[in-house]
């Protein structure tokens, strides 16, 4: 059964009067439990879990230690081009914007990467619109034959590809694929997605199973909040990474939190995810999948991120510039996809982790 069939499933189930039902002996029941099942997680992003957040902390920080230790990994993201077809209503990037377009020649690349790389960075999260015919598989092969030199991960979040293509890319050396369905919601998904290639619901959803099967080893999804209801996206969010785990064993299944900032295109966040509901929610996908990777980009402010390290975040982005050519190339009106909000550099966000207790890893992969 692919993950369409499973989302189709739950087009009837009325999510509202479930939440409305939910009691506080049901989410005792459910944080009693060792293997939690969905309507488990069901309960735990339900309103009165908030009444819960302290006991839900101490359980997903207990968890997060046994499978990842004292660590959170960081990445860099580097965007390469912001060429764009498509018409995502909350986007900055998005083809009806009117802005200089920039695509990176692979000299400039290279000159990114080695500024990113002298901070320590040694894996890289590689970003482009949707333009193939600017961005063809040739030119992809070509960025990793560079980034190969410079970092030991390489991640990409870049358009949705056919499972031949994931392949051709894998050989070349990339190993990892971060694809946000951005809304589970099929009819929010088609108002915001009104033309281009990624008005193809189904074509996204399946991507990171394509990815799965051309052999990346991790795999990082999410919704972007703001778009759909909140505790609804969660919960198909969280089956979805669910679903990737039990489907691809060898996989590393990973989920963001993206909220959506003031940059992103004119539209407003239909739905405020406030900080106690992001923490809830990240709790509830601890305890719902221990093995979990949990990332947090520079979306989110510096004391936010500095509190998430106790509650089950593993991965976090650094120094990030979310510009084409950010790093080395600064333009003064260069357009940026999102706002950074973190501002630190990779060595204060590292010497933040190690206040922490924890320990920044750098490389934890290798490419050959
Ligand atoms: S979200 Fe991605 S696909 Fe959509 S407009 Fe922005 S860059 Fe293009």
């Amino acid at each position: 059964m692919s993950f369409m069939e499973l989302v189709d499933r739950f087009e009837t189930f009325d999510f509202n009067e479930y939440f409305q039902s939910v009691t506080r002996a049901d989410i005792q029941r459910s944080l009693n439990r060792d293997h939690l099942e969905p309507y488990d997680l069901l309960n735990l992003l339900s309103e009165p879990a908030q009444g819960f957040l302290e006991e839900m902390a101490q359980k997903a920080r207990k968890l997060t230690l046994q499978y990842f230790g004292r660590t959170i990994g960081l990445y860099a993201p580097m965007y390469i081009s912001d060429y764009c077809s498509n018409h995502c209503t909350y986007c900055g990037f998005n083809t009806t914007m009117d802005f200089t377009r920039t695509k990176l020649s692979l000299e400039q690349i290279e000159c990114e990467a080695k500024v990113i790389a002298d901070t320590g960075i040694r894996h890289i999260l590689v970003l482009t619109g949707e333009a193939p015919a600017k961005t063809p598989i040739s030119y992809f092969e070509n960025t990793i034959g560079i980034l190969k030199n410079y970092f030991s991960s390489i991640a990409l979040e870049v358009f949705p590809m056919d499972e031949e293509k994931y392949r051709i890319l894998k050989k070349a050396g990339a190993d990892s694929l971060t694809v946000y369905q951005e809304v589970y919601d099929k009819k929010i998904y088609s108002q915001v997605h009104p033309k281009g290639r990624k008005a193809d619901y189904q074509y996204r959803l399946l991507t990171p199973e394509r990815g799965a099967k051309a052999g990346f080893r991790g795999i990082n999804i999410g919704t972007l909040f703001g778009l759909g209801e909140p505790r609804t996206e969660a919960f198909v969010s969280g089956l979805h990474a669910k679903y990737l785990e039990r489907e691809f064993p060898d996989v590393e299944v990973s989920l963001s939190l993206p909220r959506m900032t003031k940059a992103q295109g004119g539209i407003k966040p239909k739905h405020i995810l406030t900080d106690t509901r992001f923490v809830q929610f990240m709790l509830a996908w601890r305890l719902y999948m221990p093995r979990l990777g949990i990332s947090i980009s520079t979306r989110e402010s510096a004391d936010f991120r500095d509190k998430l390290i106790h509650l089950g975040a593993t991965r976090y982005s650094a120094g990030s510039q979310t510009d084409v050519g950010g790093y080395a190339l600064k333009a003064n009106d260069a357009t940026v996809q999102f706002e950074v909000t973190d501002t630190r550099s990779v060595e204060e966000v590292s010497d933040m982790i190690r206040q922490s207790g924890y320990q920044p890893v750098f490389k934890d992969w290798e490419i050959f």
